[in-house]
C-alpha cells in the first residue's frame, strides 16, 4: 500500500470512495506501503474533499508492526489482466481500499482495530498471490483470493459486503450489453432513458420505435467497442456519445451543409429529381427538404452558413420578376422600383416565416425536430439585409396565435468591426434588431467575427449548437467550411479524476495521461467506423452534395474525412469541480487554480494535436454540451466517492470551462474569466451570461455583446421569456421538484404557459418535455449576473 506526500495533509485513505471491483489498475507507487488513518476517521461525518476536510484531521500514522503488508518483491513483477485484456500492475492498495470501503459501510466508523485486520488480510492476499502466481494473475482470482482470505480470518459480514459490491458490478455489467434489460428499461420509462434528449417528445409513436431502436443499438454497440472502451464508458470514466446511434451503425456526428452547392446544382431526394431553386420561396422549401433528410442521416446538428448571403441570389431573382411586371403593367416609371422591392420583402418575409414553420414542424426518423442552427448576418446588399431583417423579425414575433417562442432554428447573428457593431456602420440597425430579438427570445446567439477567427482559424457558424470546423483549405487553396462535418464526440469525466488524486496532483496527472489513451483509441474507434459507411448508407450526404461532393455509390467516404477535412472531437466537463477537488469552491480568484485547469486544457490541445498529426484526422478539444452527461457523471461519481461538497453534492457537474452557475460575477467579470479557455478547446465553445429581464434594457445586453466582442467568439443570452397563457405573467417561472410553475397563479400545464430555458447550447422547453435531473438542478441553480427584474406582467 502507499501513500503520497501532499504538502503535510498526511491523510490518503480514500475510504468508501473506491469500486472494490477494479482491484487492481493504475501505475505502481513506488516505495513502502504506508497508509496513515485517523483512528476515529469517518468519511461520512467529514465529507471527502481532502483540500477541504483533511487539514481538519489528526491523522495517526499507523503503527510499525505490520511490515508483514508489505509487498514482498515477487509482487512487483506480477501484472493483473483486466476484464477488458488490459495488463496492470499489481497494486494491493486497491485491495485495502476496497475493504476499507466495506468496513465503513458495515461499521460507519474505522477504528484502530478494524484498521489493523484489513491490513492483515492485505498481507494474507499479497503472500498468497506472491506464492501461487508469478507473471498474471486475472482480476477475478484476486477477488477470489480476497473472498477466501476473508472467511479464513472469520471476517463474514465484510466478506459478504465485499461480495455483494462484487456481484453488483458484475451484474451492472452484463446489463449494459443485455437488450433484454435495455428494453424492459424503456417500457418502466426510466426516466434517464426517456429523458436523455430534451428534444425528444417520448410519448409520440415515432419517438417510442427511436428509442427502441436506440436501447438495441447501444447494446450492440456495447459489444462492438474495443473492451476496455466499453468497460471505461461503463464505469463512467469517459462517455461515447450517442451510443443509441454510433458505433451500431456507421453515422457521422453533425455538419454545415452544403446548401449553396446542392441548390445551384440541383439534387435528388427519394425518387425525384430537383432543380436549382428560381425564387426564394422554392429555395427555403428545398432547404427545409434537405434538412430533413439530413437529420435523418446523422445523429447530430445541422447548421446552414451565412443563409443571407446564400438565399440573396435567390430573392434577386424574385425581386427581378417583380420588377418585370411593374414595368409591363404600371405607366408610372418612378414607382417600379418601390414596387418590385416592396413585393420581394414580402416574398422574403413569407419565404423565412415558411421556412422557420418547416424546420419547427419536421419530424425526422430519429424522433425529434431536427437541431438546426442558422447562422447570418455578414450580408450588406439589399437582398441581404432584408433576409437578415426578416430572420429576427419572424423570431420576435412567435409561432402561432400565442406567439410562442421558437426553439429551432437555432439562430447566431455575427458581430463585425465596421459591419454592424458601432453606431454609424451600414448594419448597425440590423444589431438593434437583434438585440430586440435576443431580449425577447433569448435566439439569437452571437458570433464574434474577429476572434472566432483567431480561436478557429477560420469564419463559420457552429455545427449544430457549439462544434466548430477549423480553418481548412482545399487542394485549391480555397477556405471550405460548408459540406465538412464531425465525426463524433467522446468525452472524458475530469471531476472524477480529481477525485480520484485525492489532492494529489501528480497523481492527477498521471490519471489523466491514462484515460487520454483510453479516450485516443475511442476516437480512433469512431473514425475507423465511419469510414465503413459506404455513399450508398446516405446518398443525400455523400451522392447528393450536402457534404460538398459527389460521391460514386462505390467510392471511399473517406476522401471527405481525411487529411484534416472533418474533425473528431475530444470532449471534457467539469473545470470547476476539478479545481474544487484541489483548491476548494471558491478558486475563482485563485491565481494558482486558474492556471491549473488552464494546464488541463492546455494537455487536452496538446495531445489531440499530436493525434491529428498521427493519425492524419482533425482531432479537436470540445467543450461539450453534456445536457445529460451533466446528470449521469455526476451520479456515477456520487455512488463512487459519496456526496462531496462542491463536486458530488449538487447533482450536476458545470458545463465545459463555465462560471460555477451559482455565483454571480457581473458579465463583464464572467466574461474575463473565461475568455482563455476556448483558445485550447477550439473545437467547441459557447459562452453565457444570465440577465434579469430585458426588454425595457436592451441597451445592457448591447453593453456585454460590446465588450465580448474582443474577448470571446461566441455568447448566448439567458434571460427570463417564460409566458403564463392564463394570468399573463412573463419572466422567469418558479421551479419546482421536477419542472416550472407560473409564479403568480401556479399554472404548470404546458398547454397553457411557454417555459423557454437553455438546456445546453440550445433552448428547451422542459415544462413540455422534461429533462434528466441534474439538468434541472443545474438550470435551477443558475444566478442572474446582473441586478434587476426576474418577472413582469404584460405582453412582448
Ligand atoms: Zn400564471
Amino acid at each position: 500500500m502507499c501513500s503520497r506526500s501532499r504538502g503535510g495533509i498526511g491523510w490518503r485513505v480514500s475510504g468508501p470512495l473506491r469500486d472494490p471491483t477494479t482491484t487492481c489498475s493504475g501505475a505502481r507507487d513506488q516505495g513502502h506501503p504506508n497508509v496513515v488513518i485517523s483512528p476515529s476517521w469517518s468519511p461520512y461525518a467529514e465529507g471527502v474533499n481532502p483540500s477541504i476536510s483533511a487539514p481538519a484531521q489528526t491523522p495517526a500514522t499507523r503503527d510499525g508492526n505490520v511490515d508483514q503488508s508489505a509487498p514482498t518483491p515477487a509482487l512487483h513483477a506480477i501484472k493483473v489482466v483486466k476484464r477488458d485484456g488490459r495488463r496492470v500492475d499489481f497494486d494491493d492498495t486497491k485491495v485495502y481500499e476496497a475493504l476499507v470501503k466495506a468496513a465503513v459501510e458495515i461499521r460507519r466508523e474505522m477504528t484502530p482495530l478494524v484498521h489493523r485486520a484489513i491490513v492483515d488480510i492485505v498481507a494474507a492476499v499479497n503472500r498468497e498471490i506472491a506464492g501461487r502466481f508469478n507473471t498474471d494473475i486475472k482480476i477475478y482470482e484476486v477477488q477470489n483470493i480476497v473472498e477466501h482470505a476473508l472467511l479464513e480470518s472469520h471476517e463474514y459480514d465484510l466478506a459478504e459486503k465485499y461480495i455483494g459490491y462484487r456481484t453488483q458490478r458484475d451484474f451492472a455489467r452484463s446489463k449494459s450489453t443485455d437488450i433484454n434489460h435495455s428494453i424492459i428499461n424503456l417500457l418502466s420509462r426510466d426516466s434517464t432513458v426517456v429523458n436523455e434528449n430534451a428534444n425528444k417528445d417520448s410519448d409520440v409513436f415515432n419517438t417510442q420505435r427511436d428509442l427502441t431502436a436506440g436501447a438495441v443499438g447501444k447494446a450492440i454497440g456495447h459489444k462492438m467497442l474495443p473492451p476496455h472502451v466499453s468497460n471505461a464508458h461503463q464505469k463512467g470514466d469517459i462517455h461515447f456519445h450517442d451510443l443509441d446511434y454510433s458505433p451500431y451503425a456507421p453515422m457521422t456526428n453533425c455538419c454545415l451543409i452544403d446548401f449553396a452547392g446542392m441548390l445551384s446544382r440541383g439534387f435528388r431526394i427519394g425518387n425525384a429529381d430537383v432543380e436549382p431553386p428560381r425564387s426564394i420561396q422554392t429555395a427555403t422549401a428545398q432547404i427545409s427538404q434537405i434538412i430533413a433528410n439530413v437529420a435523418s442521416s446523422q445523429y447530430g446538428g445541422c447548421s446552414a452558413n451565412r443563409t443571407d448571403e446564400l438565399l440573396a441570389p435567390y430573392a434577386r431573382a424574385n425581386f427581378a420578376k417583380h420588377l418585370a411586371d411593374a414595368q409591363r403593367w404600371i405607366g408610372d416609371e418612378t414607382q417600379h422600383r418601390a414596387y418590385a422591392e416592396e413585393k420581394t420583402r414580402k416574398d422574403i418575409y413569407d419565404a423565412m416565416q415558411s421556412l422557420e414553420y418547416e424546420i419547427n414542424t419536421l419530424f425526422t426518423s430519429n424522433g425529434q425536430t431536427p437541431f438546426v442552427s442558422l447562422g447570418f448576418g455578414l450580408g450588406t446588399d439589399w437582398f441581404e439585409r432584408e433576409i437578415q431583417r426578416a430572420i429576427l423579425q419572424i423570431r420576435i414575433d412567435g409561432l402561432g396565435s400565442e406567439r410562442r417562442t421558437a426553439i429551432f432554428p437555432k439562430l447566431i447573428f455575427t458581430l463585425k468591426r465596421d459591419l454592424n457593431l458601432a453606431e454609424g456602420d451600414p448594419n448597425y440597425d440590423i444589431k438593434q434588431l437583434a438585440l430586440e430579438c435576443s431580449t425577447k427570445r433569448m435566439y439569437p446567439d452571437v458570433l464574434s467575427y474577429d476572434k472566432l477567427i483567431e480561436i478557429t482559424g477560420s469564419f463559420k457558424v457552429p455545427m449544430g449548437c457549439r462544434s466548430f470546423l477549423q480553418g481548412w483549405t482545399d487542394a485549391d487553396g480555397n477556405d471550405v467550411s460548408e459540406g465538412r462535418m464531425n465525426l463524433g464526440v467522446v468525452t472524458v469525466n475530469l471531476p472524477r479524476i480529481a477525485l480520484e488524486a485525492a489532492g494529489d496532483q501528480a497523481k492527477f496527472w498521471s490519471l489523466l495521461e491514462e484515460r487520454l489513451l483510453i479516450t485516443r483509441d475511442a476516437l480512433v474507434y469512431r473514425i475507423e467506423r465511419c469510414k465503413q459507411a459506404t455513399p450508398a448508407n446516405a446518398p443525400i450526404l455523400y451522392v447528393y452534395g450536402a457534404f460538398g461532393q459527389q460521391l460514386a455509390r462505390t467510392d471511399s467516404v473517406d476522401t471527405l474525412f481525411k487529411d484534416g477535412r472533418s474533425t473528431v472531437s475530444l470532449g471534457y466537463i467539469g473545470l470547476y469541480e476539478v479545481a474544487a477537488a484541489f483548491f476548494g469552491g471558491a478558486w475563482e480568484g485563485n491565481a494558482e487554480a486558474k492556471l491549473f485547469t488552464l494546464d488541463i486544457l492546455k494537455a487536452l490541445d496538446a495531445h489531440t494535436k499530436a493525434w491529428s498529426r498521427e493519425y492524419g484526422y482533425q482531432f479537436s478539444v470540445y467543450s461539450t454540451p453534456s445536457e445529460s452527461l451533466t446528470d449521469r457523471f455526476s451520479r456515477l461519481d456520487k455512488v463512487k466517492f459519496g456526496s462531496v461538497e462542491n463536486i458530488t453534492d449538487k447533482d450536476y457537474y458545470t458545463n465545459s470551462f463555465h462560471y460555477d452557475v451559482r455565483k454571480n460575477p457581473t458579465p463583464f467579470e464572467k466574461l474575463d474569466f473565461e475568455k482563455d479557455y476556448p483558445v485550447f478547446s477550439s473545437g467547441g465553445f459557447i459562452h453565457y451570461c444570465e440577465y434579469p429581464v430585458l426588454q425595457q434594457n436592451p441597451k445592457a445586453l448591447e453593453a456585454v455583446w460590446d465588450y465580448a466582442y474582443d474577448r470571446v467568439g461566441y455568447l448566448g443570452t439567458n434571460t427570463p421569456i417564460d409566458r403564463c397563457y392564463k394570468c399573463d405573467f412573463s419572466g422567469d417561472f418558479t421551479p419546482t421538484d421536477r419542472g416550472f410553475q407560473c409564479p403568480d397563479c401556479g399554472n404548470n400545464d404546458p398547454a397553457s404557459c411557454d417555459v423557454v430555458k437553455r438546456t445546453c447550447g440550445y433552448l428547451g422547453n422542459p415544462q413540455a418535455r422534461p429533462m434528466v435531473h441534474g439538468r434541472h438542478q443545474e438550470i435551477v441553480s443558475r444566478v442572474k449576473h446582473m441586478a434587476g427584474a426576474t418577472g413582469s406582467s404584460g405582453s412582448l
